[in-house]
C-alpha cells in the first residue's frame, strides 16, 4: 500500500448559495452574500444572473477573498 497522504480527501466542501451567469459560456459567479442587488448582472457580459448553489473547499482563511469577482459593479 503506498502512503502517500490524500490531502485532498481531508477537504471538505460546504454549499454556498451564489449567483451565477446565464450564459452557459460564460464561467462568472459570485457568492451571493457579497452581492446586494436584487437582480445582480454579470460583471463580465452584463446578463442576467441566477441563483445557484455550489460546493467550494471550506475556507479557514480569509485571504482567498481577492478572488472573488463581481463584488462591484463596472
Ligand atoms: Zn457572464
Amino acid at each position: 500500500m503506498p502512503t502517500s497522504t490524500t490531502d485532498e480527501q481531508k477537504q471538505e466542501l460546504e454549499q454556498i448559495e451564489i449567483w451565477k451567469c446565464k450564459q452557459a459560456d460564460c464561467k462568472a459567479w459570485v457568492r451571493k452574500e457579497f452581492v446586494t442587488e436584487e437582480l445582480p448582472a454579470c460583471p463580465l457580459c452584463k446578463t442576467p444572473m441566477i441563483r445557484s448553489y455550489k460546493h467550494v473547499p471550506v475556507t479557514t482563511k480569509k485571504t482567498n477573498k481577492k478572488f472573488i469577482m463581481g463584488k462591484r459593479r463596472f
